[in-house]
């Protein structure tokens, strides 16, 4: 983890004037160490569906996570305040409602939401939805 330096320049909508962090796992070492983190399950976790399965990694202040939510299962639809989100799709495929709309979001793809917005994941796939979200205190 480290700070994002030229962010504004790599990825314009994604830099705030505050600081951007970079949190990167590059190896099968670092995956593993992720893995190890004990897997905690959150039952209709923000007012969703089934369990949201997660190994949380907490500074105190900031929050970074490997999420799973298997098939059906979802995320309520939350506002953030007072932090943000980034969210990195690892594996499978979901629906994400942002703001009174929706993105489809599958392995590769990228989610911002900035603090103040709301949003709601949903794996209405056929497979587990894998993701890294970084929750960093604003
Ligand atoms: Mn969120």
């Amino acid at each position: 983890i480290g700070d994002f330096w030229h962010i504004d320049e790599m990825i314009p909508d994604f830099y705030d004037e505050n600081g951007n962090s970079l949190f990167l796992i590059h190896t099968d070492q670092g995956e593993k160490l992720f893995d190890d983190i004990k897997e905690s399950l959150a039952p209709n976790f923000k007012g969703g569906e089934k369990s949201f399965a997660s190994r949380v990694y907490s500074d105190g202040k900031n929050k970074m996570m490997k999420g799973r939510l298997e098939p059906g299962a979802s995320i309520g639809l939350h506002r953030h305040e007072g932090n943000c989100e980034m969210i990195y799709v690892l594996e499978g495929s979901g629906k994400m409602l942002y703001d009174g709309g929706e993105e489809r979001l599958s392995a590769g793809d990228f989610h911002y939401c900035p603090e103040g917005h709301e949003h709601s994941f949903i794996n209405d796939g056929d497979s587990d939805l894998v993701f890294i979200a970084v929750v960093p205190a604003q």
